[in-house]
């Protein structure tokens, strides 16, 4: 964080800086470029007003150490008569030149042009003299390149001692930013006043504690629900067996006792099964090979496994549809399937229906279980999927039930992101679909 600071803080000095440099020497380069014209102007007026009052013969005496300018003195036809630098002899005739044209025209002029010698802009300024020869004073105009260049080590110094005190000072500001966010209260994060930038981070800790506070409640009452529910077919299986053993039971009595043992042992074996396929459920355990798994033969094996439990309760099962496959992990397929036709199976009367359809629909790929048995309250239609909630519990007990059949449904069908949907009436059926968003 320190080094994040610390660079973003650095490419800020920098960009102002250069940003600042560069807005400093235009505006520099134009007011010097000003205070050259001025002077040159000004000088320029001075020698004109005293070639006027004084004779020409001034200005054949003005050396370079005087003024600042270059002066020249120019007959009417353009020919050069005197000029501080050069040889006035040798020079060529100016009448062409702008600032002779503007002088003789209209008493001065002025021009700005490479010069023929020097490789920087020239500025030319000259006054008609009372005779009518052109006095001229010259000036080399500053150049922006230079102009940057004389400011390079005054800027590039500033620059260097500000990127040394963000460097020092970013440490102090990491930890001054970092300070209040390790003071924050996770356990109450709404509660905290704190920079705004962190509130959508404070409300997901905040969902995420109230769903991991959820997952907690629920577990508490699992285990509650599991020991309740493990003690009470010990307790009866404890109890057969003991007067069974102190012989307080009659000989012809023992089979039914004995059948009692067996039957709360098979209840708690399917307790247990139940419990752990649950769990592996809910700890993701079921990371099995997925495989393209064909609901209509899967559908037919079931009915096949339940066909003699539904002749034993006289109800007729059947299968339609047509083959359809989805891609998932086949033994909870199955699990899931299986409870479902099981149930409709197990809450039904004697003579009733119960059919399997398995194939395409609108939404995908679907295995509908319908039954004509008791029904489930609109009430109780979306509790059911709770762990160990059952609507008539002694019936459920005694039909086998545990009451965790539909949940293994509801996380089987989580984890194959399939939609479970019931419609039922009390006392005319239930119909139990889940759904296979295929396109997935
Ligand atoms: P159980 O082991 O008790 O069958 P489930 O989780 O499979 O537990 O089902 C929960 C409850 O839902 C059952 O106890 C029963 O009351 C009700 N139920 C499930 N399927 C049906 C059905 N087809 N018809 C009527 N009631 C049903």
């Amino acid at each position: 964080m320190k080094k994040k600071i610390q660079r973003s803080m650095i490419l800020v000095i920098v960009t102002t800086i250069v940003v600042a440099y560069a807005i400093t020497i235009v505006f520099i380069y134009g007011k010097i470029r000003t205070l050259v014209i001025n002077d040159v102007e000004n000088e320029a007026y001075y020698v004109a007003s005293v070639a006027n009052l004084s004779g020409e013969s001034y200005i054949n005496k003005i050396s370079m150490n005087n003024f600042n300018c270059r002066v020249t003195l120019i007959k009417k036809d353009g020919s050069v008569l005197f000029d501080t630098e050069e040889d006035a002899g040798g020079m060529e005739n100016h009448a062409l030149r702008p600032e002779f044209l503007g002088a003789v025209n209209d008493g001065e002029g002025s021009s700005i042009r490479k010069s023929d010698t020097l490789d920087t802009d020239m500025y030319y300024y000259a006054i008609r003299l009372d005779n009518g020869d052109v006095v001229r004073l010259s000036k080399p105009l500053n150049d922006i390149t230079k102009t940057a260049l004389e400011f390079l080590p005054v800027m590039f110094t500033i620059a260097a001692l500000m990127v040394l005190l963000a460097f020092f000072s970013s440490g102090h500001a990491a930890a001054s930013i970092v300070a209040p966010i390790n003071k924050l209260n996770l356990d109450n994060p709404l509660s905290n006043k704190t920079y705004p930038e962190l509130n959508p981070l404070l409300h997901r800790i905040d969902d995420s504690n109230k769903e991991k506070a959820a997952l907690a409640d629920m577990r508490k009452e699992f285990s509650a629900n599991v020991s309740h529910e493990l003690k009470t077919p010990l307790t009866s299986i404890s109890g057969y067996a003991e007067i069974i053993r102190d012989g307080i039971v009659k000989p012809s009595d023992i089979p039914k006792f004995s059948d009692r043992i067996v039957k709360e042992s098979n209840r708690l074996l399917s307790l247990i099964n139940d419990i752990i396929k649950l769990s592996e459920l809910d700890e993701g355990k079921v990371e099995a090979q997925k495989e393209n798994v064909d609901l209509f033969t899967l559908s037919r094996d079931i009915i096949e496994r339940l066909s003699e439990k539904a002749q034993k309760n006289d109800i007729e099962l059947s299968l339609s549809g047509e083959h359809c496959e989805v891609y998932g992990i086949r033994r909870i397929l199955d699990e899931m399937i299986y409870n479902i036709t099981d149930n409709a199976i197990k809450y039904n009367h004697k003579g009733g229906h119960v059919s399997i359809w398995a194939g395409r629909d609108m939404s995908g790929v679907s295995v509908v279980v319908t039954d004509d048995g008791i029904g489930i309250p609109d009430d109780q239609q979306e509790r059911i999927f709770e762990r160990f909630y059952r609507v008539d519990k002694s019936r459920s007990k005694e039909l086998g039930g545990t009451g965790l059949g539909l949940s293994i449904v509801k996380h089987g069908a989580e984890l194959h992101h399939a939609k479970v949907t019931v419609q039922s009436k009390v006392g005319e059926g239930t119909k139990m679909a889940v759904n296979f968003d295929i396109k997935r």
